[in-house]
């Protein structure tokens, strides 16, 4: 049995499809929280979120503001819930990941609100210990990654004295206050590679103390 979205691409399916090309489908489900709501997917199966190539991410996000935004002018809803369930635990009930966008009124009784849980300290601590773990990871990888890449651009960069002599005086200068780096082509390139390498969210993060 195929799964609930790639019916729909093989046109299997009761949904009527909004829009579609080689990437991606735009939908309307027959099951829904509230009409008019919208589902965007991929056209090729992806169970999950973690398996979709970031590119169609941003695709399928692009078009999902889209869609919102469409549905406040022509429902004249007053908000809209994007939403992605990731995974069974979620409640992701078709094994195809998908956005809804899922349009809303004050006081509609669409089941999307919830009480806050308060946490405490050992459960703020665990969720911060995870996130920052993960993210230093994922930042070591892309600056070996950028490092790799930029090593042959370092080179290039040593040659063009004359013209890059400006910038590393800049660079350098910057370098100085932080306590390192020095005054070449390489320093300005190691120093450029950093500063890309090191998200915002962790340099937030490690200023929480
Ligand atoms: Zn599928």
């Amino acid at each position: 049995m195929k799964c609930e979205y790639c019916e729909i691409v093989e046109r299997e399916g009761k949904a009527p499809i909004l829009y579609i090309d080689e990437e991606l489908v735009v939908a309307i489900k027959d099951k829904v929280m509230a009409p008019g709501q919208i589902t965007i997917f991929p056209r090729k199966h992806y169970t999950i979120l973690e398996m979709v190539p970031e590119l169609l991410i941003a695709k399928c996000s692009v078009v999902a503001n889209k869609v919102s935004m469409a549905l406040f002018e022509s429902l004249g809803c007053q908000g809209t819930n994007i939403l992605i369930s990731n995974g069974l635990a979620s409640g992701q009930s078709v094994p195809h990941f998908g956005i809804e966008v899922i349009p809303r009124i004050e006081e509609d009784k669409v089941g999307l609100t919830w009480e806050g849980k308060q946490l405490n300290d050992d459960e703020f601590e665990m969720t911060m210990r995870a996130l920052v773990e993960d993210v230093k990871k994922a930042q070591a990888e892309k600056a070996k990654k950028v490092e790799k890449e930029t090593a042959a651009d370092a080179a290039a960069a040593n040659s063009e004295s004359a013209v890059l002599g400006k910038d590393v005086k800049v660079v350098d200068d910057s370098s100085r206050k932080s306590g390192e780096g020095k005054a070449s082509g390489e320093a300005v390139t190691k120093a450029k590679t950093k500063s890309q390498a090191v998200p915002p969210l962790v340099r937030n993060i490690r200023r929480i103390p």
